[in-house]
């Protein structure tokens, strides 16, 4: 089986954006999974002949007893559970929200790799500052990308495959 990318992160950060940059807007593949109330959607992925899956957990709702958990915890869990890495995507825009500090918790708890992504850096000049504001997430290096423009995803995907 490919491995799988799950990227987890707050409302509105641009999750779902990213994600489809990083597929290439390729055709999602959705699958019918018993106790997922939505379904799943996974991008096939390729970068440097390297191919894996990434899934958008933001849709992510469960009939079982994770339902009482607030949805970016399910997104985590769900991360946890199928991914080989995790991509964590946060807003550069808005800087590190206590969301994002409880996520950063979670997952540096984790034995998965993590990639952080500060998204919603247009700007390179700028990007590297509202980049820096996320090392004190404690999960290393902050990546400044863009998922509307696609600038920093390059850099973001040579990460990730080696992680792989
Ligand atoms: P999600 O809820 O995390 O999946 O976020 P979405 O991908 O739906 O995007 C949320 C909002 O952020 C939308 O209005 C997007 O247009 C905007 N957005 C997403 N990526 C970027 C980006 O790279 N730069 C900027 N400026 N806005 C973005
Ligand atoms: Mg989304």
């Amino acid at each position: 089986p490919l491995p799988i990318v799950a990227i987890v992160g707050r409302p509105n950060v641009g999750k779902s954006t990213l994600a489809n940059r990083l597929a290439g807007v390729q055709e999602a593949i959705v699958y019918d999974e018993p106790g997922v109330t939505r379904d799943r959607t996974y991008m096939p992925a390729y970068w440097c002949d390297r191919e894996f899956l990434v899934v958008d957990t933001g849709g992510l709702v469960f009939d079982d007893d994770t339902e009482f958990l607030p949805l970016i915890r399910q997104q985590v869990m769900v991360a946890l559970s199928e991914a080989s890495a995790v991509l964590f995507v946060v807003d550069g825009q808005t800087g590190p929200l206590p969301a994002d500090e409880e996520v950063a918790a979670w997952l540096r708890q984790q034995s998965l790799p993590v990639l952080l992504a500060v998204n919603k850096c247009e700007s390179p000049e700028q990007g590297l500052m509202q980049a820096a504001q996320f090392w004190e997430l404690g999960l290393g290096e902050p990546y400044a990308v863009s998922g509307i423009h696609g600038n920093g995803t390059g850099d973001l995907l040579d990460q990730l495959i080696a992680h792989l």
